[in-house]
């Protein structure tokens, strides 16, 4: 009933809340009833018997058919004839008894009662990255029409984490970095409802809910990622029942209940969305306690694990910090022996050129033992070091969720950390009638090995997730014929905020540093989030098949340059670097080795010539 709304019309009747959507279908339906039975009051009253039937017959129709455009235009003509005095009542009964419309009937009610038969329910739980192009390409307009559609996550936004470093720096705002899933939800027609997972039953093929449960034992959730202040909760009274089932529910912070004091005093990175307003306001607090005394205290921030995500924050918190500070210091925390293991040594000495320009000192072979109030108790190079601080940075990696360790307890496969096992096709190893997309899950059989927790293989995994339960429901869950393999990349462009308009690439084993990295940054984020903003939502077309093209498909350009060009280009750090240039390079060298050969060779001599230089 949303098709051909434009999308601002859409907006403008968008409710905010679920428990309102679902008060609206309620009126809704209430509304329809009571047409129903006031047109049928005033038929028996006032109209002779063979026009009662006649026009309560399609008055019936008229309703009944809503989201059939054919049939409705069809009636609503027929009724205009009868009212013009065209049709009279037997030829209307007539008319309607045509051979052709009566196979036209009788085809419409087998499939609606094929559909009813077969109605399927696919119950999609989380909307992180992966989700939520399942949820804009299985609109009312292109999934399936046996196919039903839900939605649950325990928040009515989810966070686009590859903005959240940019927006602690303070290039973006909170909302900047959030996918709003209820216009997006309400666009494709798919139920929405805000709430978070607690249990799935696997033999029922039930979901339990967290206001259920509270209803039942009269308690609150408890689980680590519950948002205390999200008040969009339903009360869902009754289990959801599903045909298939895909988990996106993503990650949580790594051995925070393992650490004493970590719970209690750090920031943790996740939830991610809590990561931004819990930095705003420890910065907040820190301002009026310099307000309040006499000696002003710096910051001492501390990011304990020296991942990308770390590396990340620790720029992008000097670059928020030392604007607002004097005397800021941060710290790196690293239980290993040296910043980005895996990658080439450019790129750790491009990383340790900016961190020493910075002033971000490093603490290598660190094991954190215990936090207090203000300081970390570690063993530094197996010397025990207390490091006061006054913002502590837990950001340690992902760890699994503990939905997921409950699954696990039921018997749904799961590695030993508790990521759900997926195959290829991103389908339950024990239970095909489960998928798991993203930082949740681990998929078997890769020959390189499962690719690490990074928002960019939950972004790459959503078309073929799209195809893959598509294919799965159509297939009487019975084959991979429809179907398709996830096959992560085995490189992929690494975009760092330095936190001063600048950012770090990293990719094909070189660095690229300067403000065109952020601006090509800033480019590849604004365009995945701006495919799910409302105002970008198309008019749907019904029968419009369901998109799976990856979101960036269209950003593919191939570069003018030779791979010197090319390689000099990459090479440049100053501010009059053209990004869409830069990044047509890297694109190219991405799609055609021998281009990306030759300019590797061309970079690489260049460094060589400054390194002897
Ligand atoms: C500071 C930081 C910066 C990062 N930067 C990058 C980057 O630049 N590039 C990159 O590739 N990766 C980055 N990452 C990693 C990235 O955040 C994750 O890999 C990514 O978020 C995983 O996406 P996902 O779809 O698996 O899950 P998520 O995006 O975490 O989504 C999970 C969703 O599930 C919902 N949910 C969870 N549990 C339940 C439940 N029980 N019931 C209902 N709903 C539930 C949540 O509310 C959420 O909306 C960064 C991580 C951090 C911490």
């Amino acid at each position: 009933m949303f098709l051909k709304q434009r999308p601002s019309q859409l907006i403008s009747e968008i409710p905010s809340h679920p428990k309102r959507q679902s008060r609206r279908r309620k009126s809704r339906r209430h509304f329809n009833s009571v047409v129903i039975v006031l047109i049928a009051i005033v038929v028996i009253v006032i109209m002779p018997a063979s026009s009662f039937r006649n026009s309560a017959v399609s008055a019936f129709r008229s309703v009944a058919t809503v989201g059939s455009p054919k049939r409705h235009a069809r009636n609503v003509q027929q009724q205009q004839q009868q009212q013009n005095g065209c049709l009279t009542a037997q030829q209307l009964l007539a008319s309607t008894s045509t051979n052709e419309y009566e196979s036209d009937n009788k085809d419409e009610s087998s499939r609606e009662q094929q559909q009813q038969q077969q109605q399927q329910h696919l119950v999609l739980v989380g909307g992180g990255h992966a989700h939520a192009q399942v949820i804009k390409a299985l609109n009312a307009a292109s999934r399936p029409q046996n196919l039903k559609v839900t939605l649950i996550d325990q928040k009515a936004s989810a966070s686009y984490s590859g903005m959240v470093p940019g927006c602690i720096a303070e290039m973006y705002t909170h909302d900047d970095t959030l996918l709003h899933l209820t216009p997006l939800a309400e666009w494709a027609d798919i139920e929405f409802i805000s709430d978070q997972v607690v249990d799935i039953d696997l033999d029922e093929k039930k979901v339990y809910l967290s206001s259920h449960n509270n209803q039942e034992e009269g308690k609150k959730g408890n689980d680590d990622d519950y948002d205390e202040d999200d008040d969009t909760n339903n009360n869902t009274n009754n289990p959801i029942s599903f045909d298939c089932i895909s988990l996106d529910i993503g990650s949580t912070s790594r051995g925070l209940d393992d650490t004493p004091g970590a719970r209690e005093f750090t920031i943790p990175t996740r939830p991610i969305n809590k990561l931004v307003e819990r930095i705003a306001q420890s910065e907040q607090d820190m301002m009026e306690e310099n307000k309040r005394n006499e000696e002003t205290r710096p910051p001492r921030i501390v990011v304990i694990g020296a991942g990308v995500a770390g590396i990340e924050l620790s720029l992008s918190l000097n670059g928020r910090f030392s604007s607002k500070f004097e005397n800021t210091q941060v710290t790196l925390l690293d239980a290993g022996s040296e910043l980005l293991g895996g990658e080439s040594d450019i790129a750790k000495a491009t990383l340790q050129n900016i961190f020493s320009e910075k002033g971000i000192s490093v603490l290598h072979e660190c094991k954190v033992q215990e936090i207090t109030e203000d300081r970390i108790l570690a063993r530094v190079n197996g010397k025990s070091t207390a490091i006061p601080y006054t913002h502590c940075i837990w950001a340690t990696g992902a760890g699994a969720h503990s939905l997921a360790y409950r699954l696990q307890e039921k018997g749904l496969a799961a590695t030993k950390h508790a990521y759900f096992s997926v195959n290829e096709y991103l389908q339950s190893t024990s239970h095909p009638f489960v998928f798991a997309a993203g930082d949740c899950c681990n998929i078997e059989g890769l020959p390189n090995g499962p690719p690490p927790k990074a928002g960019v293989f939950a972004v790459r995994a959503g078309p073929v997730l799209i195809e893959n339960l598509t294919g799965y429901l159509r297939d009487s869950h019975s084959s991979t014929e429809h179907m398709k393999k996830f096959v992560p990349q085995s490189d992929f462009l690494k975009l760092l905020v330095c936190g001063d308009g600048r950012a770090l690439g990293l990719r094909f084993g070189q660095a690229f540093v300067g403000r065109w990295v952020m601006e090509m940054k800033d480019s590849i984020d604004q365009h995945f989030m701006n495919l799910f903003k409302p105002e970008n939502l198309p008019d749907l077309s019904e029968g419009e098949k369901f998109d799976t093209s990856q979101y960036d498909d269209k950003l593919a350009t191939k570069t003018n340059l030779n791979p010197e060009e090319g390689a000099a280009l990459l090479s440049r750090a100053d501010d009059d670097v053209d990004y869409k240039d830069a990044f047509a390079v890297i694109r190219t060298m991405a799609d055609d080795d021998e281009y990306c050969e030759k300019t590797l060779s061309f970079m690489k001599a260049k460094t060589a010539g400054v390194n002897r230089g």
